[in-house]
């Protein structure tokens, strides 16, 4: 059973190497002889099979082209010569496998002849070359190296027959010193050798080829051809004996004798291993050099580069696997060797950079710590400075107990101390007075401001200090808390504040003197002041007495000349008592300016806003100077513009005032004969009613025009001589029509003329239900009874004739209580009353009158001298319905009994 399945092993593994076996044919350059031994005895001992190749070795035959066979696949392998450097320069594909034979046996051999001794003596010789030129190429660098070309010998055909050297046929004959020489020496015949070697032309002989196709698709199997082919040369010609004689049996076709065949193997043998290379192979320079030869003996001109790829690299799993391999070891080796030493660098590295580190930390730290003592010595130098050349006292009180635990050496100065111990673990109040100013015990205050300071965290005041030597002193106290190791304390400043003390008291006492003197002064000056309202009154009650004085004889005359000069009949006494009216006018007209001019004064000058007639007041006044200019021979022109408004509210007797005031001063200042022209407009802008009164007169001198508005100013001191006048009526006006939202202006030349102007504000007429319709006093014949109460018996009459002219009849009452009698028993229709009376002031007696029933409802009108504005309102309070002001104007005395009656 066991031998029946080793039976089956053996042929299995038989069956599968036959099968497996890879056929390669191989074809050698010529015919079997011990020149191809290594191939026989690869395939006689078994080294082809255990490669697993299925050699065939092809002896040579005329004709073949091994190149081309092996490029063409008719044989995988061949055997070539060096001429296959030749065959790959002319770009055939083939690849150099080995070279049996380090050195060429390819050599001319002569026989032993006197006139062949060298290489110069082959001229005219007769030569068997080989027909294959690049065979004969070392052999012919050779002779050219002796300057021995083609022309100068016979080539004869190769007959490959030795004979026909020994019987001399030819002269030289290119051969295998392997081979022919022993057929010389067998018959006896000396023979020369002309070897190319010796002339430096070293050529490979039989190099196992393959082509680069084949090489590349059988890889595997030509790499164990190759080496198999190796392992059977190396037994050949360690076996030569063993080899000569399976040569001599099985591949023999040349009939070769033992004899031969050994000697054919010497010197194969030396020619195989000649040199320093291991056997079989191909050295690339050597290779470059044959091409180089071939170069030169014109075979071909192509690059070296065209060798590139020709001698064969070895397909050696094992070595490529070794190499790997041991690159990888080395690889790993050196890598670990590496990171090893890298290893220790990076450590060194580290190491070095912590070093550095922690000496960067150790200098940082040295530094920091340089720079805190620098820090700490400038703190004590400041501390030095602040505690100890402090300007004022330093101290440090400790607040558990309000004990001094440290002072500056101020401090011991300050309080004339002898030194620190005296000042030092006292309390404040030790070195005080027992009591503060204040009042304050000194210990229990003290206690209290550090107990403030410390809740607040400073504190300043000022304290009363007693010294060791016991004088007091005030000093300015600063505490501020401060923290030392983790210690509340109190920092204390002291600032001898006694000489500021010193200068406050005395100020406090000077501002107390100052303060009475100003209490005095205020008091002096309510005084003066009372003194100078009470001085003003005086003269304004002086001068309302003193017109009302002058007026009512005035009064007198200015009517009694009315009625004679209205009664006379005699031209001369009339132009006498015309004069007579004329100063009597002017005077009145001076009197008037001098009250208006001490209401102005007193303030007491009001202004009133009632309806009036803007038209009828400038035509009104124009007329009334009709007289005046036309004794100048002047002429007025009077142009009123149309847009002005007729009705408005204003104060008609103030703006007739103003208005005569300008065009009398035009009157008496223009030239005789010349014009004046009015223009009144009105100015829509602003509301404001214009007027301008031109006149062509002296004209004032400019320096001079700022003045013309002062109280009894004239343009010039000659004016009151030539002209008359008190230099009031400017001044009047221009208060005038500024207290009726207007002002006054002057556009003047001296010797030329001048225009004055004025402007009131106007005011929206609002309708007066209240008025009475104006009736003309044509129109209407009065019948009533009039008491007329009047102590001054010139009055008395000319009231009484007044009131004859309108057909009135009248009683007379001398006083208020008379009156008052009269009214009781007579019906009246008017009473106008007097206001200065003795018994019963014109006032009382009205205002009596008003609380009887029979004088409830009678008009009473005052008529008085006391022309102020606040006047009327007070005859009005009093009951009395209007006012008449003396001298009576007949016209408005007749006006106000139509409105009444
Ligand atoms: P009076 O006319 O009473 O002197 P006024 O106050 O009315 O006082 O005038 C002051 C002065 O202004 C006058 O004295 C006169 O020198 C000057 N003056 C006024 N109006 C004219 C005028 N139309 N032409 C020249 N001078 C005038």
């Amino acid at each position: 059973m066991k031998s029946l399945l080793l039976l089956i092993a053996v042929f299995l593994v038989a069956s599968i190497s036959a099968f497996a076996n890879d056929k390669v044919s191989l074809q050698l350059l010529w015919k079997h002889q011990f020149e191809f031994a290594g191939f026989y005895m690869a395939k006689e001992k078994g080294f082809y099979t255990q490669a697993g190749l299925d050699v065939e070795i092809k002896e040579f035959n005329y004709g073949i082209n091994i190149v081309d066979d092996v490029l063409s696949g008719v044989s995988d392998v061949g055997v070539g010569r060096s001429s296959l450097v030749l065959e790959k320069l002319k770009g055939k594909d083939i690849v150099l496998l080995s070279a049996i034979y380090q050195s060429s046996p390819y050599v001319l051999i002569s026989k032993q002849r006197p006139d062949l001794l060298n290489i110069e003596d082959f001229k005219n010789k007769k030569i068997m070359l080989s027909d294959d030129t690049a065979l004969v190429a070392s052999i012919l660098s050779m002779m050219k190296t002796k300057d021995i070309k083609p022309s100068d010998y016979t080539e004869v055909p190769h007959s490959f027959n030795i004979n026909d050297l020994v019987h001399d046929k030819v002269d030289l004959m290119t051969t295998y010193l392997s081979n022919e020489p022993f057929h010389m020496i067998e018959a006896g015949a000396g023979f020369k050798v002309f070897d190319p070697k010796d002339y430096g032309f070293d050529f490979y002989a039989d190099i196992v080829f393959t082509s680069k196709n084949y090489l590349d698709s059988n890889p595997k199997k030509v790499e164990n051809f190759h080496s198999a082919t190796l392992k059977g040369w190396e037994y050949a010609f360690s076996h030569i004996e063993e080899s000569v004689e399976i040569i001599f049996k099985k591949y023999n076709s040349q009939n070769k004798s033992k004899e031969a065949l050994f000697y054919e193997a010497n010197i194969l043998k030396e020619l195989a291993y000649k040199g320093e290379a291991k056997f079989g192979n191909i050295n690339e320079v050597r290779i470059q050099e044959i091409a180089n030869i071939y170069k030169l003996l014109g075979f071909t001109n192509k690059s070296d580069t065209y060798l590139s790829g020709l001698i064969y690299e070895p397909y050696d799993l094992f070595n490529i696997l070794k190499k790997i391999f041991t690159l990888k070891l080395i690889l790993s080796v050196t890598g670990i060797i590496l990171f090893i030493y890298l290893m220790s660098i990076y450590k060194q590295y580290i190491l070095k950079i912590e070093n550095k580190n922690l000496e960067k930390i150790v200098n940082e730290k040295t530094k920091e710590l340089q720079k805190y003592n620098e820090k700490l010595e400038k703190q004590k130098e400041l501390y030095d400075l602040v505690f100890e050349k402090a300007s004022g006292g330093v101290l440090l009180i400790d607040p558990k107990n309000n004990k001094f635990i440290e002072c500056n050496d101020q401090v011991v100065e300050l309080l004339n101390a002898k030194s620190k111990e005296d000042v030092l673990n006292r309390h404040p109040s030790e070195l005080s007075p027992e009591f503060q100013p204040d009042g304050q015990r000194s210990d229990e205050k003290a206690d209290a401001v550090i107990k403030l300071a410390m809740e607040l965290g400073t504190y300043s005041f000022e304290w009363l200090h007693k010294r060791v030597t016991g004088e007091e002193f005030w000093a300015e106290i600063i505490l501020t808390k401060i923290a030392i190791d983790t210690n509340d304390m109190l920092y204390v400043t002291w600032k001898d504040i006694n000489e500021k003390k010193q200068v406050q008291q005395e100020l406090q006492k000077s501002k107390n003197t100052l303060q009475l003197l100003n209490e005095n002064l205020e008091e002096k000056i309510k005084e003066r002041t009372r003194e100078l309202e009470n001085a003003l009154n005086v003269k304004s009650n002086f001068l309302a007495n003193m017109s009302h004085e002058i007026r009512t004889p005035l009064n007198g005359i200015v009517g009694f000349v009315d009625i004679l000069y209205k009664n006379e009949t005699d031209d001369a006494k009339k132009d006498k008592l015309q004069i007579i009216k004329k100063s009597s006018d002017l005077l009145l007209s001076i009197i008037n300016d001098i009250l208006d001019f001490s209401k102005i004064e007193s303030k007491k000058l009001l202004i009133e806003s009632v309806p009036i007639d803007t038209i009828e007041i400038f035509k009104h006044i124009t007329e009334l100077f009709f007289d005046n200019a036309k004794e100048k021979e002047i002429c007025i022109v009077l142009n009123i513009d149309k847009d002005l408004p007729k009705k408005t509210l204003g104060d008609a007797t103030r703006l007739k005032q103003v208005f005569s005031n300008i065009l009398s001063n035009a009157i008496k200042f223009a030239n005789e004969g010349t014009n004046i022209v009015v223009n009144v407009k009105y100015l829509s802008d602003s509301n404001k009613l214009y007027c301008e009164v031109i006149d062509s007169g002296i004209g004032i001198e400019p320096s001079r025009i700022e003045f013309i508005y002062n109280s009894f100013e004239q343009a010039d001191s000659s004016v009151s001589r030539s002209y008359g006048g008190t230099g009031l009526g400017l001044a009047i006006s221009k208060t005038l029509v500024e207290l009726m939202g207007g002002n006054i202006g002057v556009e003047s030349e001296l010797g030329v003329g001048s225009k004055f102007y004025f402007t009131v504000a106007l005011h929206e007429v609002i309708p007066d239900i209240t008025a009475k319709p104006y009736v003309s006093e044509q129109n209407k014949k009065l019948s009533a009874k009039v008491l007329i109460v009047e102590d001054n018996k010139t009055n008395q009459l000319l009231l009484e004739l007044l009131l004859e002219e309108l057909n009135l009849d009248s009683d007379i009452a001398n006083d208020g209580i008379e009156a008052i009698e009269m009214l009781k028993t007579n019906r009246y229709d008017l009473v106008l009353m007097d206001e200065n009376m003795p018994n019963m002031s014109g006032l009382e007696a009205t205002r009596v009158i008003r609380t009887t029933k029979y004088g409830k409802d009678v008009p009473i009108i005052a008529v008085t001298a006391n022309a102020l504005k606040d006047d009327k309102n007070k005859f009005i309070q009093n009951g009395m319905n209007d006012y008449l002001s003396k001298p009576i104007d007949v016209k408005k005395f007749k006006q106000i009994l139509y409105r009444y009656l």
